[in-house]
């Protein structure tokens, strides 16, 4: 846990989130400025800064990140297929230092179907 990071305040109740999903492990909750019609993240409930810094000690959470990421992106209505971005450190334009991966979907009009965030 990291006092000042937003996302582990998130997981600890101090900042509201819309929730998708939780478990002991991970949480789940829409992206606060989507850049597709659905547009959640996951994230692991322990501080892991990015994917540099993780390693096979947080394999178990990574897989559950993954491992959930169909269904809840079916729970979300994404029946056609949907993107997930994991940005990594300055070069992968990161934003907030706390692992996440980025889900999107749904119809995009502007970008021809294509989504970037
Ligand atoms: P990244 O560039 O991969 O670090 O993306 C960080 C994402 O977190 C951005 O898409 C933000 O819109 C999103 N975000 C930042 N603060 C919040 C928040 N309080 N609740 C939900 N999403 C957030
Ligand atoms: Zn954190």
């Amino acid at each position: 846990m990291s006092q000042d990071c937003i996302f582990c305040r998130i997981v600890r109740g101090e900042i509201p989130c819309r929730k998708v999903y939780e478990d002991d492990e991970i949480l789940a909750f829409h992206d606060i400025k989507p850049a597709a019609p659905v547009h959640f993240l996951i994230i692991p409930k322990v501080h892991v800064e990015t994917l540099y810094d993780s390693d096979l000690k947080y394999q178990q959470v990574l897989g559950r990140m993954l491992g959930m990421a169909g269904q809840l992106a079916r729970e979300q209505g994404l029946t056609d297929g949907f993107r997930t971005i994991i940005n990594c450190g300055r070069v992968g334009r990161q934003e907030v230092y706390h692992l996440h991966m980025h889900v999107l979907g749904g119809p995009d009009p502007l970008r021809g179907g294509l989504i970037s965030p």
